[in-house]
């Protein structure tokens, strides 16, 4: 018998078909709220610390409280894993500003909420990971703050319609001088000339937690890393790749309908995929 799903809603667990939440509550009326993305494998999250500070800093940015401290947070989110039938999963944390009559006026009095849902990890499949991803390119339509990790999506939602419609995967967006930021739900890699080059950090993109992982893993393996803004006409382009919680790293081998390189998995791409991997599955093993 399928064992059915358990959220947690503002301070009490219960079944996911019964967890609501008010509708005045601001996340559902102006996406007044931040999020987290975090994945674990047979009970050992990766790099929960580093989620629930961006969690924090994320709040900070938008002026709304923690509604409990980062250790209750890490405590309700072993217990929510623990409740969910799922052996590599991926917990779901959302933090509004609250439940009040709608008024774009922030009153100091409302209490945050506080929802936590665990699902199933997605991975790639075989066939994604032999061929590749594909992307398009679209000049960045989103706001000014994408550091944030707000829940105000509807432009990544736009761009990920947009890719369904080209039949690619991601669409990766291009600032005003034709660099590439990020993807709507990736972060976004180039090998340039033998250097793994990514956007620098700063507000036009989110720190993605598997982009930190995967500067990290080409350090150990003497792979030169280089942040600066890139385009995908620089000489000497050979492979892209983009990174984010639920897809580890992933080879991207055809953007705008162009192949990148020679069209498929590069070296690097497969090497860097491989030593996360490895560090995945040493997670679950532990
Ligand atoms: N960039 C954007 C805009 C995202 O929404 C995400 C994840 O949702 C990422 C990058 C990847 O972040 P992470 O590696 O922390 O999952």
């Amino acid at each position: 018998m399928k064992k059915s799903l358990t959220a947690y809603v503002n301070g009490t667990f219960l079944p996911l078909d019964d967890a609501s939440i008010h509708i005045e509550d601001r996340g559902f009326q102006f996406a007044d709220g931040v999020y987290e993305v975090i994945a674990c494998f047979g009970g050992n999250f990766l790099d929960l610390k580093l989620h629930l500070q961006r969690l924090e800093s994320s709040c900070q940015a938008i002026r709304i409280p923690l509604p409990c401290s980062l250790q209750e947070l890490e405590s309700l989110v072993q217990q929510a894993y623990e409740k969910n039938p799922f052996i590599n999963a991926m917990a779901y944390i959302q933090v509004t500003r609250g439940i009040a009559p709608r008024s774009h006026h922030v009153s100091e009095s409302m209490t945050p909420s506080l929802i936590i849902t665990v699902r199933d990890l997605p991975m790639p499949s075989d066939e994604k990971l032999a061929e590749g991803a594909s992307a398009i390119t679209l000049k960045d339509f989103r706001w000014g703050r994408c550091d944030i990790k707000s829940i105000a999506l509807l432009a990544s939602v736009m761009g990920k319609q947009e890719a369904a419609a080209n039949d690619v995967d991601e669409t990766f967006w291009l600032d005003c001088e034709g660099h590439l930021l990020e993807g709507c739900s990736t972060n976004l890699f180039a090998l340039i000339n033998g250097v793994l080059t990514t956007h620098s950090l700063g507000h036009h993109i989110l720190g993605g937690i598997m982009r930190k992982m995967v500067i990290r893993v080409a350090g150990k393996a003497a792979i030169r890393v280089e942040e600066r803004p890139w385009k995908l006409s620089e000489t000497g382009l050979t492979e892209c790749m983009m990174s984010s919680t639920t897809n580890a790293v992933l080879p991207v081998c055809r953007i705008d309908g162009e192949p990148v390189g020679e069209g498929k998995p590069g070296p690097v791409a497969k090497q860097l995929r491989a030593l996360i991997i490895n560090e995945l599955e040493a997670l679950r093993s532990s």
